[in-house]
């Protein structure tokens, strides 16, 4: 896993987050939906605003298609 910066992450082209009802280790999660599937997520407070948040299955299917 990449890690960023906050500014490098703005500029990210998405964030994963993970979907609602799996496991998480804060209490302070915000929940909104996947940009791809329109499934609920959850994600940290200081998560990046302005990339699209999508879901990791979602993620997970976009890495299949495109093989690092
Ligand atoms: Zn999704």
């Amino acid at each position: 896993m990449k890690v960023v910066t906050p500014e490098e992450a703005e500029k990210a082209s998405f964030v994963v987050c993970v979907r609602k009802g799996e496991p998480y280790p804060f209490a302070d999660n915000l929940e909104g939906t996947c940009a791809w599937c329109g499934a609920e997520v959850i994600f940290r407070p200081h998560a990046p605003k302005k990339p699209p948040r999508i879901c990791s299955p979602c993620f997970l299917h976009w890495l299949e298609a495109n093989p690092q």
